[in-house]
């Protein structure tokens, strides 16, 4: 069987318990080498195979986990933060649904959750913004059309951008020129939770100049919103003394 697992944004200790123990019960390992952090390894029992798959193609991955599984081996495909986010897992379990190779998934932390905490961050502020949107810049990559970083930023929403620190100056450009203001609040967020992270807040206007600064271009995260500077918001409906919840009277009732 497969077990893909969700790594976590990069600190070795924000794995899950269930994907810690699925590493020390496999017997071979296919891990995403760029971005995975290669401590986790340590975790493997004695003579574990281990792959790390940015040297490998799709087809390579497949026969590495199909091989193993017709020996009766349990293999873990590792994927840093959460597969699910720009995982490229879909094309992994059709593979699998042919050969009637079985499957399960184990979420992870979400670098977006990772540099959300770096920065002490709430995502969705009462009356600034209630939606989160993720997202990329499309490069050799192309993004449907309906959401081009155009279309997305009219919503003012807070907005994460994955794959897109190659060129933060097309990106402020692109979304300045789209209505957002050149001051909009930024921040970039590099290697969130490794031991070398680094975190610049700073506006659509200056980011391109401080992500050249330090020296920023992969492995990162930018976020863009209010959020991430906010004048002022107002507190949750959930704590309010006059508000009646499922949970507790409020003075409102
Ligand atoms: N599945 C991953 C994303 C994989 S795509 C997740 O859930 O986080 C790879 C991109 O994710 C990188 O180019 C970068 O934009 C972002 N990324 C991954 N780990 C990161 C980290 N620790 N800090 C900042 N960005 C990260």
């Amino acid at each position: 069987m497969v077990h893909f697992v969700g790594a976590g944004p990069g600190a070795e200790d924000l794995i899950t318990i269930r994907g810690k123990e699925l590493l020390e019960k496999a017997d071979v390992i296919i891990y995403a080498g760029s971005l995975v952090n290669p401590g986790l390894l340590k975790y493997a029992k004695e003579g574990c195979e281990i792959h790390d798959s940015a040297k490998l193609t799709l087809g390579e991955v497949v026969e590495i986990a199909s091989g193993a599984c017709e020996q009766g081996k349990d293999v873990v495909r590792l994927h840093t933060g959460d597969p699910s986010i720009y995982g490229a897992i879909r094309e992994q379990m059709d593979a699998f649904d042919e050969l009637h190779i079985s499957y399960d998934v184990t979420p992870g932390v979400s670098s977006f959750c990772g540099a959300a905490a770096a920065l002490n961050l709430e995502y969705t502020l009462p009356t600034v913004s209630q939606s989160v949107i993720i997202t990329r810049m499309d490069g050799r990559t192309a993004v449907p059309e309906k959401e081009s970083l155009e279309a997305l930023s009219e919503h003012e929403s807070t907005m994460v951008f994955f794959l897109s620190a190659g060129d933060t100056k097309r990106l402020s450009e692109r979304l300045i020129a789209a209505g957002r203001r050149p001051g909009t609040p930024c921040a970039i967020v590099y290697k969130a939770t490794w031991p070398d992270e680094k975190k610049f807040r700073c506006t659509l206007e200056t980011l391109p100049e401080v992500a050249a600064e330090n020296g920023i271009e992969k492995t990162a995260l930018i976020i863009v919103g209010d959020v991430v500077e906010p004048s002022e918001y107002e507190k949750s409906k959930l704590y309010d003394p006059g508000f009646t919840t499922g949970y507790r009277k409020g003075t409102d009732s």
